[in-house]
């Protein structure tokens, strides 16, 4: 028999993190998927969700918690989860009940029929998100395909079900930063999408704001593409020849009107300003990274777990 994991990260979820639990419990019973963990990341919540976790995981024993020393980030909380994972098909879901965790079935079966790898969910409607974040969020998946060396899947979350084969892939990834839904287009194998309403969260906030969001974006453009250093050096080149023009026609107008021409040196100036300040922030978010990953820190400390200690023994055994 297969064993399922389910991984859900969580960050300050009081309002609805129990009902999440309960409902994923559910259509498991359901289901009849006996052989079965459910690991909720506690991402360094300071609200009642820890003590909420605690009280639900005394009576279910599969539920299993691993709780962060601080808020590592929603990327770390579920790189830290799929790393527990011990199961032959995994699922990743948000806490939120955004995607429906009554899809397992179905995400199974068209696993098993197509033989495929890896069946990601992919947003047929956002309901209950403004119009600004899906227009966002739109223009972002747009121009990251247009910048990024592979193509990503439009309109997809982490909302996920992996086979043992990728998973053991990624956790075998090196770098720190992970950015989890690039990573698994970026692995390969047969992939397959299905469709579903996406609906408005059961409880609670969104943990987004737009300045994370831009963080986001701008971590994962910098991660995946080499693309920005070659526009930056394309636009170098283009200034170059921009000013040899310029030089000859300044050449030639002197010669005809031999005017002050402090506007344009001053419009000049600011360009190549302009420009050489954008190619040192693009070498400076390279930079970044590689300090980042020099530094060698791990992604996310786990201060406590509740009904996984022998999980993590494992786990911290393979590491060694
Ligand atoms: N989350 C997390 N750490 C964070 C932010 C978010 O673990 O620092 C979790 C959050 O609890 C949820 C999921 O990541 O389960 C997605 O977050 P959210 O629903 O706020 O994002 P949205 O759906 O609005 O993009
Ligand atoms: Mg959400």
């Amino acid at each position: 028999m297969k064993k399922i994991s389910v991984v859900i990260p969580a960050y300050n979820e009081e309002e609805i993190i129990e009902t999440t639990c309960l409902r994923v419990i559910q259509v498991l019973d359901e289901n009849k998927y006996e052989s079965r963990e459910i690991i909720i990341v506690n991402d360094g919540s300071r609200d009642r969700t820890h003590p909420i976790l605690k009280e639900l995981s005394e009576s279910h024993p599969d539920l299993k918690v691993l709780s962060f020393s601080r808020n590592f980030g929603h990327e770390a909380a579920t790189t830290a989860g799929l790393k527990y994972a011990s199961g032959d098909y995994i699922f990743i879901i948000d806490a939120d009940l955004q995607d429906p965790p009554e899809l397992f079935p179905d995400m199974i079966k068209l696993m098993e029929k197509s033989e495929a790898d890896l069946v990601y969910g992919v947003r047929k409607s956002r309901k209950g998100e403004s119009g600004l974040k899906k227009l966002t969020s739109k223009m972002f998946y747009r121009a990251f395909n247009l910048l990024s060396d592979y193509k990503f899947p439009l309109d997809t979350g982490d909302f996920r079900l992996l086979n043992r084969k990728v998973l053991d892939e990624f956790n075998a990834l090196k770098e720190k930063k992970k950015y989890v839904r690039g990573l698994f287009s970026w692995i390969g194998f047969k992939q397959i999408p299905i469709t579903y309403e996406r609906a408005p969260r059961e409880g609670g906030v969104s943990k987004y704001n737009y300045k994370n969001l831009m963080r986001l974006a701008m971590d994962v453009i910098f991660s995946f593409s080499k693309k920005p250093l070659k526009i930056a050096s394309g636009v170098g080149l283009f200034c170059i020849f921009f000013s040899l023009i310029f030089l000859i026609y300044i050449l030639i107008s002197k010669a005809v009107y031999a005017v002050p021409g402090w506007a344009s040196i001053t419009t000049l100036i600011v360009f190549f300003g302009g420009v050489q300040m954008f190619t040192i922030g693009v070498l400076g978010e390279y930079l970044g990274i590689i300090f980042d990953e020099i530094k060698g820190r791990p992604e996310y400390i786990v201060a406590e777990t509740l009904n996984a200690e022998d999980t993590i023994k494992n786990n911290e055994k393979s590491r060694s």
